[in-house]
């Protein structure tokens, strides 16, 4: 990638880069930085400090490794999960519009169901619906969602070019996260629509999405770093911190920065489909 292209999508994302004198100036912030929202509010909770690593966690915590992690595989499938055996994606959305399975159908406005190219190359999965997606009922439309647009924006991406979806279809009251038992009713809709979309990488985001995904305890910052594999369809995924976490820790954008465009190399570097 050509210097001046770096410069603007680090700048595009709020982080600096400070040059030697007489060489390029500072980023130019031509997608406007991310710095400069408040930081402070966000309708996800997000914890992604990284921690100690929790001895449950089946990831290893080698960074970069060379080959896909193929512990990342166990992905989803539990006795509760709902399975929508064959359905088409009019069928999946009215299942998703109308379910009951737990009771945040209670407490919603409307089901999330996702949104973007249903033949993306690039699915991206977060954790649950906030305030903002429940009245819209389209994810990632708060302030987070401002911040992804812009992550996307600074790899050459539109949102409209990928998938983005929830492990949860609904909002959890309150932002609370995601029940384990709430996750599990949920996860059949996410795993038939990880299957209808057949997406070439996932970029999973946030702590409680890459634990739910991923069966670990394992925190983001020893989860992100290196590719992994997500379910039987071994779907290559990379895992980075949360938009909302990202807003209230700018100082951890620059290692967002590194999953994104670890990301992009690799989705710039993809055969096209077979049609
Ligand atoms: N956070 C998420 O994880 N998903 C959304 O849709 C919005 C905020």
């Amino acid at each position: 990638m050509d210097e001046r292209r770096r410069l603007s999508y680090l700048g595009a994302m709020g982080i600096d880069v400070w040059v030697p004198r007489g060489h390029a100036a500072r980023p130019m912030e031509t997608l406007g930085s991310f710095a400069a929202m408040d930081p402070t509010s966000d309708s996800t909770p997000e914890s992604e400090q990284p921690d100690a690593l929790d001895a449950r966690a089946a990831i290893s915590t080698t960074p970069k490794a060379a080959e896909p992690d193929r512990a990342g595989v166990p992905f989803m499938g539990g006795p509760s999960c709902f399975d929508p055996g064959e359905m088409d994606w009019g069928a999946l959305e009215l299942a998703v519009a109308g379910c009951r399975a737990c009771a945040l159908c209670e407490t919603r406005t409307q089901t999330v169901f996702g949104v973007g190219g249903r033949t993306a190359d690039l699915l991206i999965i977060g954790e649950a619906p906030g305030a903002d997606e429940d009245r819209a009922g389209e994810p990632f439309v708060g302030r987070a969602g401002q911040l992804l647009n812009r992550m996307l924006a600074a790899i050459g991406l539109r949102r409209e070019q990928v998938f983005i979806a929830n492990v949860l279809k609904c909002r959890p009251p309150g932002n609370r996260d995601p029940r384990p038992d709430e996750a599990q009713k949920c996860e059949g809709y996410l795993m038939r629509q990880i299957e209808l979309i057949e997406p070439r990488l996932i970029l999973c985001v946030g702590r409680v999405a890459a634990q739910h995904l991923l069966q670990t305890d394992a925190a983001v910052g020893h989860l992100r770093g290196r590719w992994l594999e997500l379910g039987p369809q071994a779907v290559p995924l990379r895992v980075t911190y949360h938009p909302a976490y990202l807003l209230r820790s700018p100082d951890q954008k620059a290692k967002a920065w590194d999953d994104l465009t670890a990301v992009a190399e690799r989705l710039h570097g993809l055969e096209p489909r077979a049609s």
